[in-house]
Protein backbone atom coordinates (compact mmCIF):
# COMPACT_ATOMS: atom_id res chain seq x y z
CA UNK A 1 0.00 0.00 0.00
CA UNK A 2 0.87 3.69 -0.73
CA UNK A 3 3.13 5.50 1.85
CA UNK A 4 1.42 8.74 2.74
CA UNK A 5 3.50 11.68 3.71
CA UNK A 6 3.40 12.44 7.14
CA UNK A 7 1.53 15.70 8.42
CA UNK A 8 3.72 16.75 10.08
CA UNK A 9 6.55 16.80 7.69
CA UNK A 10 4.53 18.52 4.94
CA UNK A 11 5.25 22.41 5.64
CA UNK A 12 8.85 21.73 6.20
CA UNK A 13 8.63 19.80 2.52
CA UNK A 14 7.00 22.90 0.83
CA UNK A 15 9.31 25.04 2.68
CA UNK A 16 12.48 23.44 1.85
CA UNK A 17 10.81 23.63 -2.21
CA UNK A 18 11.00 27.46 -1.87
CA UNK A 19 14.55 27.31 -0.40
CA UNK A 20 15.88 25.16 -3.34
CA UNK A 21 13.84 27.71 -5.72
CA UNK A 22 15.10 30.75 -3.80
CA UNK A 23 19.03 29.14 -4.27
CA UNK A 24 18.97 29.10 -7.85
CA UNK A 25 18.04 32.37 -7.98
CA UNK A 26 20.70 33.29 -6.25
CA UNK A 27 23.05 31.08 -7.90
CA UNK A 28 21.70 33.23 -11.36
CA UNK A 29 22.10 36.27 -10.75
CA UNK A 30 25.30 35.66 -10.21
CA UNK A 31 25.72 34.52 -13.29
CA UNK A 32 27.12 36.31 -16.58
CA UNK A 33 24.38 35.47 -18.42
CA UNK A 34 21.19 34.02 -15.81
CA UNK A 35 18.78 33.37 -18.67
CA UNK A 36 21.13 31.33 -20.93
CA UNK A 37 22.09 29.68 -17.65
CA UNK A 38 18.51 28.76 -16.32
CA UNK A 39 17.75 27.93 -19.66
CA UNK A 40 20.53 24.78 -19.48
CA UNK A 41 19.29 24.03 -16.17
CA UNK A 42 15.68 23.51 -17.37
CA UNK A 43 16.40 22.04 -20.10
CA UNK A 44 18.33 19.25 -18.52
CA UNK A 45 15.91 18.68 -16.03
CA UNK A 46 13.26 17.90 -18.57
CA UNK A 47 15.09 15.85 -20.80
CA UNK A 48 16.12 13.52 -17.92
CA UNK A 49 12.57 13.50 -16.92
CA UNK A 50 11.57 12.69 -20.63
CA UNK A 51 14.31 9.66 -20.93
CA UNK A 52 13.44 8.47 -16.72
CA UNK A 53 10.03 7.87 -18.75
CA UNK A 54 10.67 6.17 -21.38
CA UNK A 55 13.15 4.04 -19.07
CA UNK A 56 10.37 3.12 -17.19
CA UNK A 57 7.14 2.50 -19.57
CA UNK A 58 6.57 -0.82 -18.61
CA UNK A 59 6.67 -0.29 -14.74
CA UNK A 60 4.27 2.63 -15.39
CA UNK A 61 2.42 0.53 -17.81
CA UNK A 62 1.89 -2.41 -15.09
CA UNK A 63 1.12 -0.06 -12.07
CA UNK A 64 -1.81 1.20 -14.21
CA UNK A 65 -2.83 -2.49 -15.03
CA UNK A 66 -2.51 -3.21 -11.45
CA UNK A 67 -4.93 0.24 -10.39
CA UNK A 68 -7.69 -0.44 -12.90
CA UNK A 69 -6.94 -3.06 -15.20
CA UNK A 70 -5.93 -0.13 -18.05
CA UNK A 71 -4.38 -2.28 -21.15
CA UNK A 72 -1.03 -1.36 -22.12
CA UNK A 73 -2.98 -0.20 -25.82
CA UNK A 74 -5.19 2.62 -23.72
CA UNK A 75 -1.89 3.64 -21.72
CA UNK A 76 -0.12 4.63 -24.60
CA UNK A 77 -2.83 5.87 -26.83
CA UNK A 78 -4.50 8.32 -23.91
CA UNK A 79 -1.09 8.88 -21.55
CA UNK A 80 2.44 7.90 -22.93
CA UNK A 81 2.13 9.14 -26.31
CA UNK A 82 0.24 12.78 -25.93
CA UNK A 83 2.93 12.91 -22.67
CA UNK A 84 5.97 12.28 -24.51
CA UNK A 85 4.54 14.54 -27.48
CA UNK A 86 4.08 17.53 -24.91
CA UNK A 87 7.43 17.03 -23.35
CA UNK A 88 9.25 16.84 -26.66
CA UNK A 89 6.82 20.42 -27.74
CA UNK A 90 7.97 22.21 -24.55
CA UNK A 91 11.95 21.29 -24.52
CA UNK A 92 11.15 22.10 -28.42
CA UNK A 93 9.94 25.86 -27.82
CA UNK A 94 11.48 26.44 -24.62
CA UNK A 95 14.41 28.41 -26.08
CA UNK A 96 12.12 30.45 -28.78
CA UNK A 97 9.73 31.18 -25.81
CA UNK A 98 12.04 31.91 -23.09
CA UNK A 99 13.10 34.93 -25.27
CA UNK A 100 12.03 38.45 -23.61
CA UNK A 101 8.89 39.77 -26.69
CA UNK A 102 10.04 43.15 -27.82
CA UNK A 103 7.01 45.34 -27.99
CA UNK A 104 7.32 47.21 -31.33
CA UNK A 105 4.24 49.55 -30.44
CA UNK A 106 3.55 50.83 -27.22
CA UNK A 107 2.47 54.41 -28.26
CA UNK A 108 4.80 57.88 -28.80
CA UNK A 109 5.88 57.97 -25.31
CA UNK A 110 7.63 55.41 -26.03
CA UNK A 111 9.38 55.92 -29.09
CA UNK A 112 13.42 56.32 -27.57
CA UNK A 113 12.42 53.61 -24.76
CA UNK A 114 12.83 49.63 -24.95
CA UNK A 115 9.76 47.97 -24.56
CA UNK A 116 10.36 43.88 -23.71
CA UNK A 117 7.96 41.45 -22.33
CA UNK A 118 9.82 39.01 -19.87
CA UNK A 119 8.61 35.63 -18.64
CA UNK A 120 9.73 35.34 -15.02
CA UNK A 121 9.22 32.14 -13.22
CA UNK A 122 6.93 31.67 -10.18
CA UNK A 123 8.55 30.48 -7.38
CA UNK A 124 7.38 27.00 -5.75
CA UNK A 125 4.36 25.68 -7.63
CA UNK A 126 1.82 22.99 -6.14
CA UNK A 127 0.56 20.62 -8.79
CA UNK A 128 -2.79 18.40 -7.34
CA UNK A 129 -3.65 15.00 -9.73
CA UNK A 130 -6.77 13.32 -10.60
CA UNK A 131 -6.97 9.40 -10.73
CA UNK A 132 -7.95 9.30 -14.02
CA UNK A 133 -5.23 9.95 -16.17
CA UNK A 134 -2.42 9.98 -13.69
CA UNK A 135 0.20 9.99 -15.64
CA UNK A 136 -0.39 12.51 -18.60
CA UNK A 137 -2.42 14.91 -15.96
CA UNK A 138 0.46 14.93 -13.50
CA UNK A 139 3.80 14.93 -16.46
CA UNK A 140 2.60 17.59 -18.07
CA UNK A 141 1.88 20.00 -15.52
CA UNK A 142 5.15 19.36 -14.05
CA UNK A 143 7.21 19.72 -17.20
CA UNK A 144 5.25 22.75 -17.88
CA UNK A 145 6.01 24.20 -14.36
CA UNK A 146 9.79 23.03 -14.93
CA UNK A 147 10.44 24.50 -18.25
CA UNK A 148 9.06 27.96 -16.64
CA UNK A 149 12.11 27.62 -14.11
CA UNK A 150 9.59 27.02 -10.70
CA UNK A 151 10.10 24.54 -8.09
CA UNK A 152 7.35 21.70 -7.89
CA UNK A 153 5.64 19.94 -4.86
CA UNK A 154 3.09 17.70 -6.32
CA UNK A 155 0.22 15.34 -4.56
CA UNK A 156 -0.66 12.38 -6.81
CA UNK A 157 -3.92 10.85 -6.36
CA UNK A 158 -4.10 8.69 -3.46
CA UNK A 159 -6.79 6.25 -5.63
CA UNK A 160 -4.07 5.13 -7.94
CA UNK A 161 -1.39 4.08 -5.65
CA UNK A 162 0.62 2.23 -7.94
CA UNK A 163 0.88 4.75 -10.39
CA UNK A 164 1.49 6.81 -7.82
CA UNK A 165 4.22 5.21 -6.33
CA UNK A 166 6.10 4.56 -9.72
CA UNK A 167 6.10 7.86 -11.07
CA UNK A 168 7.56 9.08 -7.76
CA UNK A 169 10.39 6.59 -7.86
CA UNK A 170 11.16 7.52 -11.31
CA UNK A 171 10.70 11.64 -10.78
CA UNK A 172 12.95 10.90 -7.75
CA UNK A 173 15.75 9.21 -9.44
CA UNK A 174 15.58 11.55 -13.06
CA UNK A 175 14.69 15.34 -11.99
CA UNK A 176 17.14 16.85 -9.00
CA UNK A 177 15.15 16.89 -5.92
CA UNK A 178 15.84 21.36 -5.53
CA UNK A 179 13.02 20.59 -8.60
CA UNK A 180 10.57 18.14 -7.37
CA UNK A 181 9.81 17.17 -4.13
CA UNK A 182 6.38 14.79 -3.93
CA UNK A 183 4.12 14.57 -1.05
CA UNK A 184 1.54 11.07 -1.07
CA UNK A 185 -1.63 11.49 0.57
CA UNK A 186 -5.04 12.08 -0.02
CA UNK A 187 -7.70 14.93 1.73
CA UNK A 188 -6.23 15.50 4.70
CA UNK A 189 -2.64 15.73 3.43
CA UNK A 190 -3.76 17.68 0.25
CA UNK A 191 -5.71 19.87 3.09
CA UNK A 192 -3.09 20.82 4.40
CA UNK A 193 -1.09 21.93 0.97
CA UNK A 194 -3.64 23.93 -0.23
CA UNK A 195 -3.85 26.64 3.52
CA UNK A 196 0.40 26.71 3.02
CA UNK A 197 0.99 30.55 2.26
CA UNK A 198 3.98 29.40 0.69
CA UNK A 199 3.25 28.14 -2.78
CA UNK A 200 3.29 30.81 -5.75
CA UNK A 201 0.85 29.16 -7.45
CA UNK A 202 -1.80 26.24 -7.54
CA UNK A 203 -2.50 23.98 -10.41
CA UNK A 204 -5.26 21.71 -9.73
CA UNK A 205 -6.66 19.32 -12.06
CA UNK A 206 -10.10 17.35 -10.48
CA UNK A 207 -13.43 17.12 -9.82
CA UNK A 208 -15.61 21.05 -9.25
CA UNK A 209 -16.20 20.16 -5.86
CA UNK A 210 -12.78 19.69 -4.72
CA UNK A 211 -11.73 22.88 -7.20
CA UNK A 212 -13.72 24.83 -5.22
CA UNK A 213 -12.43 24.09 -1.89
CA UNK A 214 -9.02 24.94 -3.54
CA UNK A 215 -10.01 27.93 -4.43
CA UNK A 216 -11.16 29.41 -1.53
CA UNK A 217 -8.14 28.29 0.00
CA UNK A 218 -5.88 29.70 -2.27
CA UNK A 219 -7.38 32.80 -2.37
CA UNK A 220 -7.09 33.24 1.38
CA UNK A 221 -3.16 34.06 0.56
CA UNK A 222 -3.89 35.50 -2.93
CA UNK A 223 -2.33 32.38 -4.80
CA UNK A 224 -3.19 32.33 -8.10
CA UNK A 225 -4.80 29.03 -9.48
CA UNK A 226 -5.74 26.94 -12.29
CA UNK A 227 -8.23 24.56 -12.21
CA UNK A 228 -9.01 22.01 -14.50
CA UNK A 229 -12.36 20.65 -13.51
CA UNK A 230 -14.93 17.93 -14.99
CA UNK A 231 -18.80 18.66 -16.44
CA UNK A 232 -21.37 16.98 -18.57
CA UNK A 233 -20.17 17.21 -22.24
CA UNK A 234 -22.72 16.86 -24.80
CA UNK A 235 -22.69 15.56 -28.05
CA UNK A 236 -25.02 16.62 -30.54
CA UNK A 237 -25.77 14.35 -33.35
CA UNK A 238 -27.90 16.64 -35.58
CA UNK A 239 -30.75 16.56 -38.39
CA UNK A 240 -27.79 17.78 -41.22
CA UNK A 241 -25.59 14.69 -41.00
CA UNK A 242 -25.85 12.75 -43.77
CA UNK A 243 -26.79 9.07 -43.42
CA UNK A 244 -23.35 7.31 -45.02
CA UNK A 245 -22.12 9.67 -42.12
CA UNK A 246 -23.82 9.04 -38.99
CA UNK A 247 -21.74 4.87 -38.53
CA UNK A 248 -18.38 7.21 -38.37
CA UNK A 249 -20.46 9.73 -35.66
CA UNK A 250 -21.02 7.26 -33.43
CA UNK A 251 -17.72 5.51 -33.50
CA UNK A 252 -15.99 9.05 -32.56
CA UNK A 253 -18.54 9.38 -30.42
CA UNK A 254 -17.93 5.86 -28.51
CA UNK A 255 -14.35 6.31 -28.62
CA UNK A 256 -15.05 9.63 -26.54
CA UNK A 257 -17.64 7.96 -24.45
CA UNK A 258 -15.80 4.44 -23.42
CA UNK A 259 -11.84 5.23 -23.56
CA UNK A 260 -10.85 4.77 -19.88
CA UNK A 261 -14.10 3.69 -19.78
CA UNK A 262 -15.93 6.98 -19.22
CA UNK A 263 -13.50 7.63 -16.82
CA UNK A 264 -12.00 10.37 -18.45
CA UNK A 265 -12.85 14.81 -18.01
CA UNK A 266 -14.10 15.48 -21.69
CA UNK A 267 -15.50 12.19 -22.15
CA UNK A 268 -18.79 12.29 -24.65
CA UNK A 269 -21.26 12.06 -21.32
CA UNK A 270 -24.35 12.16 -23.34
CA UNK A 271 -25.84 12.30 -26.37
CA UNK A 272 -28.57 14.48 -27.79
CA UNK A 273 -29.97 12.99 -31.09
CA UNK A 274 -32.60 14.18 -33.21
CA UNK A 275 -36.05 12.35 -33.47
CA UNK A 276 -35.54 11.58 -37.52
CA UNK A 277 -32.06 10.00 -36.65
CA UNK A 278 -33.32 7.86 -34.25
CA UNK A 279 -33.99 4.52 -35.77
CA UNK A 280 -30.62 4.70 -37.59
CA UNK A 281 -28.86 5.37 -34.27
CA UNK A 282 -30.42 2.59 -32.72
CA UNK A 283 -29.60 -0.41 -35.02
CA UNK A 284 -25.66 1.00 -35.77
CA UNK A 285 -25.44 1.79 -31.69
CA UNK A 286 -25.28 -2.52 -31.88
CA UNK A 287 -23.23 -2.75 -34.96
CA UNK A 288 -20.85 -0.45 -33.70
CA UNK A 289 -20.61 -2.06 -30.26
CA UNK A 290 -20.17 -5.10 -31.65
CA UNK A 291 -17.07 -4.36 -33.86
CA UNK A 292 -15.14 -2.32 -31.09
CA UNK A 293 -15.94 -5.55 -28.74
CA UNK A 294 -16.67 -8.44 -30.12
CA UNK A 295 -15.76 -10.15 -27.13
CA UNK A 296 -16.01 -9.47 -23.83
CA UNK A 297 -15.15 -11.60 -20.89
CA UNK A 298 -12.26 -11.76 -17.58
CA UNK A 299 -9.23 -11.66 -19.81
CA UNK A 300 -9.86 -8.39 -22.21
CA UNK A 301 -8.36 -5.36 -22.36
CA UNK A 302 -10.47 -3.20 -20.63
CA UNK A 303 -10.49 -0.57 -17.53
CA UNK A 304 -12.55 -1.39 -14.70
CA UNK A 305 -13.76 1.28 -12.78
CA UNK A 306 -11.44 3.29 -10.16
CA UNK A 307 -13.31 1.81 -6.92
CA UNK A 308 -15.74 -0.03 -5.35
CA UNK A 309 -18.13 3.18 -4.86
CA UNK A 310 -17.84 4.43 -8.60
CA UNK A 311 -18.82 0.71 -9.71
CA UNK A 312 -21.82 0.86 -7.48
CA UNK A 313 -22.99 4.54 -7.86
CA UNK A 314 -23.10 3.68 -11.56
CA UNK A 315 -24.65 0.79 -11.18
CA UNK A 316 -27.62 2.15 -8.84
CA UNK A 317 -27.76 5.14 -12.01
CA UNK A 318 -28.53 2.06 -14.30
CA UNK A 319 -30.64 0.49 -12.44
CA UNK A 320 -32.59 3.43 -11.96
CA UNK A 321 -32.87 4.35 -15.36
CA UNK A 322 -35.94 2.80 -17.51
CA UNK A 323 -34.82 3.13 -21.17
CA UNK A 324 -33.72 1.07 -23.49
CA UNK A 325 -30.21 -0.34 -22.88
CA UNK A 326 -27.40 -1.90 -25.57
CA UNK A 327 -24.57 -3.59 -24.96
CA UNK A 328 -22.51 -5.54 -26.97
CA UNK A 329 -23.78 -9.12 -27.46
CA UNK A 330 -20.91 -11.23 -26.83
CA UNK A 331 -20.10 -11.13 -23.39
CA UNK A 332 -19.06 -14.08 -20.30
CA UNK A 333 -20.48 -13.74 -16.80
CA UNK A 334 -16.74 -13.83 -16.14
CA UNK A 335 -15.44 -10.39 -16.42
CA UNK A 336 -12.88 -8.78 -15.01
CA UNK A 337 -13.86 -6.80 -11.52
CA UNK A 338 -15.49 -3.83 -10.88
CA UNK A 339 -16.19 -3.85 -14.87
CA UNK A 340 -19.15 -2.56 -16.62
CA UNK A 341 -19.82 -3.33 -19.87
CA UNK A 342 -19.93 -0.55 -22.15
CA UNK A 343 -23.92 0.85 -22.59
CA UNK A 344 -25.80 3.00 -24.48
CA UNK A 345 -28.65 3.63 -22.56
CA UNK A 346 -31.59 5.28 -24.91
CA UNK A 347 -35.40 7.06 -24.03
CA UNK A 348 -33.37 9.27 -21.59
CA UNK A 349 -34.74 11.78 -20.03
CA UNK A 350 -33.53 15.33 -18.09
CA UNK A 351 -34.74 14.16 -14.70
CA UNK A 352 -33.06 11.29 -14.76
CA UNK A 353 -30.10 10.80 -12.41
CA UNK A 354 -27.68 10.01 -15.01
CA UNK A 355 -28.49 13.72 -16.42
CA UNK A 356 -27.51 14.44 -12.66
CA UNK A 357 -23.99 15.08 -12.29
CA UNK A 358 -20.69 14.09 -14.47
CA UNK A 359 -21.36 9.88 -15.07
CA UNK A 360 -17.70 9.33 -15.31
CA UNK A 361 -18.32 5.90 -16.22
CA UNK A 362 -18.97 3.53 -19.87
CA UNK A 363 -22.19 4.72 -19.76
CA UNK A 364 -23.76 7.34 -22.65
CA UNK A 365 -27.11 8.42 -21.92
CA UNK A 366 -29.12 9.39 -25.19
CA UNK A 367 -31.46 12.21 -25.17
CA UNK A 368 -34.06 12.12 -28.16
CA UNK A 369 -34.91 15.86 -29.48
CA UNK A 370 -37.36 17.20 -31.89
CA UNK A 371 -36.70 21.65 -32.10
CA UNK A 372 -33.05 22.06 -32.01
CA UNK A 373 -33.48 25.55 -30.22
CA UNK A 374 -35.31 23.82 -27.33
CA UNK A 375 -32.66 21.39 -26.62
CA UNK A 376 -30.07 23.99 -26.49
CA UNK A 377 -31.91 25.98 -23.76
CA UNK A 378 -31.82 22.34 -21.82
CA UNK A 379 -28.67 21.96 -22.07
CA UNK A 380 -27.50 25.30 -21.41
CA UNK A 381 -30.50 25.34 -18.12
CA UNK A 382 -29.24 21.56 -16.94
CA UNK A 383 -25.45 21.47 -17.52
CA UNK A 384 -23.98 25.35 -18.72
CA UNK A 385 -20.35 25.67 -19.15
CA UNK A 386 -19.39 22.01 -20.62
CA UNK A 387 -15.53 21.09 -20.63
CA UNK A 388 -15.88 20.16 -23.77
CA UNK A 389 -18.54 20.60 -26.79
CA UNK A 390 -18.90 17.65 -29.87
CA UNK A 391 -21.41 18.55 -32.86
CA UNK A 392 -21.59 15.77 -35.42
CA UNK A 393 -23.42 18.52 -38.41
CA UNK A 394 -22.99 19.28 -42.33
CA UNK A 395 -24.72 22.73 -41.72
CA UNK A 396 -22.59 25.22 -41.38
CA UNK A 397 -25.26 27.19 -39.68
CA UNK A 398 -26.83 24.97 -37.50
CA UNK A 399 -23.32 24.72 -36.39
CA UNK A 400 -22.88 28.26 -35.44
CA UNK A 401 -26.21 28.44 -33.21
CA UNK A 402 -24.52 25.64 -31.25
CA UNK A 403 -21.71 27.24 -30.62
CA UNK A 404 -23.12 30.40 -29.91
CA UNK A 405 -25.51 29.51 -27.65
CA UNK A 406 -23.49 26.61 -25.55
CA UNK A 407 -20.27 28.13 -24.07
CA UNK A 408 -17.79 25.09 -23.38
CA UNK A 409 -13.99 24.38 -22.30
CA UNK A 410 -13.47 23.41 -26.21
CA UNK A 411 -15.42 22.22 -28.90
CA UNK A 412 -15.04 19.81 -31.51
CA UNK A 413 -16.98 19.65 -34.47
CA UNK A 414 -17.60 15.82 -36.10
CA UNK A 415 -15.38 13.87 -33.42
CA UNK A 416 -14.79 13.82 -29.60
CA UNK A 417 -11.83 13.96 -27.08
CA UNK A 418 -9.18 14.65 -29.50
CA UNK A 419 -8.61 18.61 -28.75
CA UNK A 420 -6.61 17.15 -25.28
CA UNK A 421 -4.04 16.06 -27.42
CA UNK A 422 -3.49 19.20 -29.72
CA UNK A 423 0.01 20.45 -28.36
CA UNK A 424 0.09 24.01 -29.09
CA UNK A 425 -4.17 24.82 -28.45
CA UNK A 426 -5.11 25.81 -24.92
CA UNK A 427 -6.63 23.30 -23.10
CA UNK A 428 -9.26 24.40 -20.49
CA UNK A 429 -12.23 25.01 -18.91
CA UNK A 430 -15.10 27.72 -18.83
CA UNK A 431 -16.58 29.01 -15.04
CA UNK A 432 -17.38 25.62 -13.60
CA UNK A 433 -15.48 23.45 -16.16
CA UNK A 434 -12.14 25.30 -14.82
CA UNK A 435 -10.46 28.60 -15.48
CA UNK A 436 -7.24 29.07 -16.83
CA UNK A 437 -5.61 26.84 -19.35
CA UNK A 438 -2.43 25.31 -20.40
CA UNK A 439 -0.67 23.34 -23.28
CA UNK A 440 1.61 24.89 -25.60
CA UNK A 441 2.15 28.63 -25.20
CA UNK A 442 -0.49 28.06 -22.83
CA UNK A 443 1.33 26.83 -20.38
CA UNK A 444 4.33 28.72 -20.11
CA UNK A 445 1.70 31.42 -19.60
CA UNK A 446 0.26 29.14 -16.51
CA UNK A 447 3.41 29.21 -14.85
CA UNK A 448 5.01 32.21 -15.46
CA UNK A 449 4.49 35.92 -14.71
CA UNK A 450 4.71 38.13 -17.54
CA UNK A 451 7.07 40.64 -16.71
CA UNK A 452 7.17 44.46 -18.88
CA UNK A 453 10.81 45.86 -18.55
CA UNK A 454 11.32 49.35 -19.77
CA UNK A 455 14.94 50.26 -20.19
CA UNK A 456 15.10 54.48 -19.99
CA UNK A 457 17.72 56.25 -21.71
CA UNK A 458 19.12 59.10 -19.62
CA UNK A 459 19.64 61.28 -22.69
CA UNK A 460 16.19 61.54 -23.19
CA UNK A 461 15.12 64.28 -20.44
CA UNK A 462 14.80 66.90 -23.05
CA UNK A 463 11.89 65.39 -23.64
CA UNK A 464 10.78 63.82 -20.17
CA UNK A 465 11.03 67.05 -18.52
CA UNK A 466 7.87 68.44 -20.04
CA UNK A 467 6.16 65.83 -17.28
CA UNK A 468 7.29 67.48 -14.40
CA UNK A 469 6.44 70.53 -12.69
CA UNK A 470 5.92 73.56 -12.73
CA UNK A 471 2.62 72.46 -14.97
CA UNK A 472 2.45 75.71 -17.27
CA UNK A 473 -0.77 75.24 -19.66
CA UNK A 474 2.25 75.72 -22.60
CA UNK A 475 3.08 72.45 -21.52
CA UNK A 476 -0.07 70.94 -22.41
CA UNK A 477 0.18 72.25 -25.88
CA UNK A 478 3.18 70.24 -27.25
P1 LIG B 1 -11.00 14.67 -7.07
O1 LIG B 1 -11.43 16.08 -7.10
O2 LIG B 1 -11.73 13.72 -6.19
O3 LIG B 1 -9.46 14.52 -6.66
C1 LIG B 1 -8.45 15.30 -7.26
C2 LIG B 1 -7.37 15.54 -6.24
O4 LIG B 1 -7.88 16.29 -5.14
C3 LIG B 1 -6.76 14.27 -5.66
O5 LIG B 1 -5.35 14.44 -5.64
C4 LIG B 1 -7.35 14.19 -4.28
O6 LIG B 1 -6.48 13.59 -3.34
C5 LIG B 1 -7.61 15.63 -3.91
N1 LIG B 1 -8.79 15.80 -3.04
C6 LIG B 1 -9.91 15.04 -3.02
N2 LIG B 1 -10.79 15.52 -2.12
C7 LIG B 1 -10.22 16.59 -1.53
C8 LIG B 1 -10.63 17.53 -0.52
N3 LIG B 1 -11.81 17.42 0.07
N4 LIG B 1 -9.78 18.52 -0.20
C9 LIG B 1 -8.59 18.64 -0.79
N5 LIG B 1 -8.16 17.78 -1.74
C10 LIG B 1 -8.95 16.78 -2.12
O7 LIG B 1 -11.04 14.19 -8.61
P2 LIG B 1 -10.84 12.74 -9.19
O8 LIG B 1 -12.03 11.90 -8.83
O9 LIG B 1 -9.47 12.21 -8.93
O10 LIG B 1 -10.88 13.05 -10.76
C11 LIG B 1 -12.05 13.08 -11.47
C12 LIG B 1 -12.56 14.48 -11.66
O11 LIG B 1 -11.56 15.30 -12.22
C13 LIG B 1 -13.71 14.56 -12.62
O12 LIG B 1 -14.63 15.51 -12.17
C14 LIG B 1 -13.06 15.01 -13.92
O13 LIG B 1 -13.93 15.64 -14.82
C15 LIG B 1 -12.02 15.93 -13.40
N6 LIG B 1 -10.93 16.02 -14.35
C16 LIG B 1 -10.70 17.19 -15.01
C17 LIG B 1 -9.69 17.27 -15.94
C18 LIG B 1 -9.38 18.51 -16.72
O14 LIG B 1 -8.34 18.55 -17.33
N7 LIG B 1 -10.23 19.52 -16.71
C19 LIG B 1 -8.91 16.15 -16.19
C20 LIG B 1 -9.17 14.99 -15.49
C21 LIG B 1 -10.17 14.94 -14.57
Amino acid sequence: SLQYTPLQEIDSIVAHSKECYHERQVHLSQTKNPRATDLKLRLKELQSLYFGLKDHEDEIVEALKQDFNRSRFETFVIELIPLYNNILHVIDNLPKRIQPQKIAESGRMFKLSSVNVEQISLGSVLVISPFNYPVLLSLDPIAAAIACGNSVVWKPSEMTPATAAVLEKILVSSVSSSWIKVVQGAVQETSQLIKNPNFDKIFYTGSTRVGRIVAQEAAKNLIPVTLELGGKSPVFITEHLSPSNLKKALKRTFFGAFSNSGQTCVSSDYMLVHESKLKQVKELTAEVLDEFWPQLHSESDVTSMINDAAYEKTIEKLDATKGNKIQPSNKSANLPPRFIPPTVIFDVEWQDSLMKGENFSPVLAVITYRDLDNVIEEVIKNHRNPLALYVFSQDQQEINQILTMVKSGGCIINDTMIHVAASDAPFGGIRESGHGSYHGKWSFAAFSHERTVIKQPFWTDFINNVRNPPYTSNKLSL
